[in-house]
């Protein structure tokens, strides 16, 4: 299996992943239907299926322009709302790219219908914007005890699982995330790398669920210095795991 990240409009990241047994490719979140076309011959692959993470515009924008260039793709999804699906998945479906394997996690909060393609074989998530580099997304269409149970679930994927990302919001969140954790070596040596490597235009696509548990503040909600920094600064904030996380959310929005 190959992963080909391809940036799209500011921030975004589709991803091609190719089979390199068959050729057969599969792409996540195409907001921009030409650079992965390119992508698509550079590879010599055969596009089969599109995989969006969720509803949003720059996650599906591109998908009508690809269904129109490559008539018969599959378009899987948990969500009405993505355009073209042909096929709606739940937790646990399991979806092939050749002879590629995913399984279909399901992560709402970030929308209500969002979900990860988990390839076991390769330990490769795709989290769209649910799991970023050193954050989370936004809870629209959900709550904290929801993203809780949602990055839970991630928590749960083996330590060496490469995370690939809908956002390149590496240095900001990781940026945010010392304001919280000053004392975190691991983050502040992440910070550093993440700096200098945006700095050249490089991506810091993929990360690693053990590089996350280490530097996120959003799946360090048990964090005895995220804990104190929030409860010196709000000695009013009940500290359930719930308030802790609803509270960093709420701060990170205003970053
Ligand atoms: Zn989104």
């Amino acid at each position: 299996m190959r992963v080909i990240p391809i940036p799209q409009l500011s921030d975004n990241y589709a991803y091609l992943v190719v089979d390199e047994g068959t050729r057969e490719a599969g792409i996540v979140d195409c907001a921009e239907a030409a650079p992965v076309l390119a992508a698509v011959k550079r590879e010599k692959a055969k596009l089969t299926a599109i995989l969006p993470t969720h509803h949003h515009y720059d996650h599906v924008g591109g998908n009508e322009d690809l269904l129109a260039a490559l008539p018969g793709l599959a378009v899987y999804g948990a969500d009405e709302r993505i355009p073209g699906l042909t096929r709606q998945v739940a937790d646990g479906d399991v979806v092939s790219v050749g002879g590629l394997a995913a399984r279909v996690i399901f992560i709402p909060a970030h929308t209500s219908g969002h979900i990860a393609y988990y390839f076991e074989a390769d330990k490769s998530v795709f989290t769209g914007d649910t799991l970023f580099a050193g954050g989370c997304g936004r809870l629209f269409e959900g709550d904290a005890a929801m993203m809780i149970k949602s990055l839970t679930k991630l928590l749960a994927l083996p330590d060496d699982t490469r995370i690939y990302f809908g956002h390149e919001y590496t240095e900001k969140n990781l940026r945010f995330a010392l304001t919280l954790e000053p004392r975190n070596d691991a983050l502040r040596q992440k910070h550093d790398w993440a700096r200098a490597r945006t700095a050249e235009g490089g991506y810091t696509t993929p990360t690693t669920m053990a590089s996350e548990k280490e530097t996120n503040p959003f799946l360090r909600w048990k964090s005895d210095e995220l804990r104190a920094t929030l409860s010196g600064r709000f000695p009013a904030l009940p500290m359930t795991d719930v308030d802790v996380f609803a509270k960093t959310r709420a701060l990170k929005d205003a970053f």
